[in-house]
């Protein structure tokens, strides 16, 4: 999209326009949307983020931006693990590549890393039929299948009262006795 159509976006119809009101882009070097940047699909990417509580950044490649949940425990390949994912503001799609040191002071100052990225496969369905991505996560419930480095096989997002759960679903890739986390060196 290019500076000038969306200027005239009403900025409820802007997805970017959280991710530019928190962020000083002359201070942080975190991406400015650019509006051109492409993608090969659908990739995903988890960020460990060490601010000032350490997370893990789930982001998915959905209509143009990265849909964006915070896992403070981070993902796990154990099918009996409940993660909490608390959804935050969509991040652009220049920020799956993002790693490095946002200041003090700054909206999620700490060090970001990219701890995994991949491509996934949406497995979404309601009522039978398959649904979007959008249209699952706009219902509270998506699932997918995401290849990553440290990640893979399927996964669902599900909406309860106090935020998504992230869990892994029961299939040849389920591993309920390591901990993923554990292989803590970054993809890049
Ligand atoms: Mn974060």
């Amino acid at each position: 999209m290019d500076e000038s159509r969306r200027e005239s976006l009403p900025s409820d119809t802007d997805p970017l326009k959280k991710y530019r009101d928190k962020r000083n882009f002359e201070i942080t070097k975190e991406p400015q949307p650019s509006g051109e940047a492409s993608s090969p699909g659908q990739i995903f990417i988890i960020q460990k983020h060490s601010s000032r509580r350490l997370h893990y950044d789930l982001r998915l490649e959905v209509d143009g931006v990265l849909k964006s949940f915070a896992v403070p425990k981070g993902p796990s390949m154990n099918p009996r693990d409940k993660r909490l994912a608390i959804q935050t503001e969509d991040h652009p799609l220049e920020y799956a590549s993002f790693q490095g040191r946002i200041p003090d002071g700054e909206y999620g100052a700490g060090t970001v890393e990219i701890w995994d990225r991949g491509s996934y496969v949406n497995m979404s369905r309601k009522d039978g039929k398959d649904i979007s991505l959008a249209q699952a996560l706009e219902e509270g419930h998506a699932a997918f299948w995401l290849e990553g480095e440290k990640l893979s096989g399927g996964f669902a997002l599900t909406r309860t009262r106090q935020g998504w759960l992230l869990v892994k679903m029961r299939d040849e890739k389920a591993d309920s006795e390591g901990d993923v986390l554990e292989r803590a060196e970054p993809v890049l």
